[in-house]
């Protein structure tokens, strides 16, 4: 049984300057293959899910699913909500059996988003537990493109986590969810302020996908030890989906048109543990 929680995987991560991967799950074949890798690797692992993925599976069907994982595998597991938007579902993952939860609440007035984030770090804190939260906005490719605007401004994230009391910080800081058009720039000087002003506080990147790799080991020199991959895993998946459609036109047997769609994702993610430095680390 290896249950882990988000500081448990991440203190060690920081002090050792690698980053524990969080990789987005979406059905039970992604919970298989991101397990499987990480036991290949001999990585510690974040498995999450994000509140649209959730209502597409079922809370309670990941939480049990994502339990089982944890109990049989050998490596550190921590079972993490990605994106909570509100206290409610935040309590609800709690409950449900999650050792780690992001609340998200940045869309909010900054006073707000305080008073909320601040709420959650109690709550998960009674159990022991630590809280992900996210200042600036992290939109889509799309949205943020060119707009540094929307970054998180490295004052503002000390205050932040002064008073909400939040153990990792999901900033804004050039990356973006989905598919980039253009090749994404982090901004390294925004992370080394953050990192100076808040040296305890481990720095999460969402929308870890489609960053050049060289990008991903400054950024974890600087202080990022949690990376959120999703959109690769779920473009290698769906292009050998297309692949063994293509193949075959009568093929009807899910197992033989999912199964390889498993393997693509086992691949996909050990290269990731690979290149943030985890492997080996279990
Ligand atoms: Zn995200």
């Amino acid at each position: 049984m290896s249950f882990a929680t988000l500081k448990e995987l991440l203190d060690p991560a920081l002090e050792g300057h690698y980053a524990v991967g969080a990789f987005n799950v979406n059905n039970l074949e992604w919970l298989q293959a991101i397990v499987q890798a990480a036991e290949e690797e001999r990585a510690p692992l974040i498995l999450q899910a994000s509140e649209n993925a959730l209502a597409y599976m079922g809370l309670r069907n990941f939480a049990a699913l994502a339990r089982i994982a944890a109990e049989e595998s050998t490596v550190p597991i921590a079972i993490h909500l990605d994106h909570g938007k509100s206290f409610q579902t935040a309590m609800r993952a709690l409950r449900e059996g999650f050792t780690s939860i992001m609340i998200d609440t940045s869309a909010l007035p900054y006073d707000q988003n305080v008073e909320q984030t601040r709420k959650a770090v109690e709550a998960a804190g009674a159990l022991g537990l630590a809280v992900e939260a996210e200042l600036g906005k992290i939109g889509t490719t799309a949205e943020m493109e060119e707009n540094p605007a929307l970054y998180t401004d490295p004052q503002e994230a000390k205050d932040f986590i002064d008073r909400t009391g939040a153990y990792a910080l999901a900033a804004s800081v050039g990356s973006a969810h989905g598919v980039y058009k253009a090749e994404p720039r982090l901004d390294f000087d925004r992370m080394r302020r953050m990192r100076a002003l808040l040296p305890q506080t481990p720095l999460v990147l969402h929308g870890g996908s489609g960053i050049p790799d060289e990008q991903i080991r400054q950024a974890i020199a600087i202080g990022v030890a949690k990376i959120n991959v999703n959109t690769e895993n779920q473009v290698a998946f769906t292009r050998k989906l297309r692949e063994v459609l293509a193949a075959d036109a009568k093929v009807y047997d899910p197992r033989k048109v999912l199964g390889p769609g498993r393997d693509a994702i086992v691949e996909a993610v050990r290269e990731k543990m690979r290149l943030f430095g985890t492997s080996g680390k279990a």
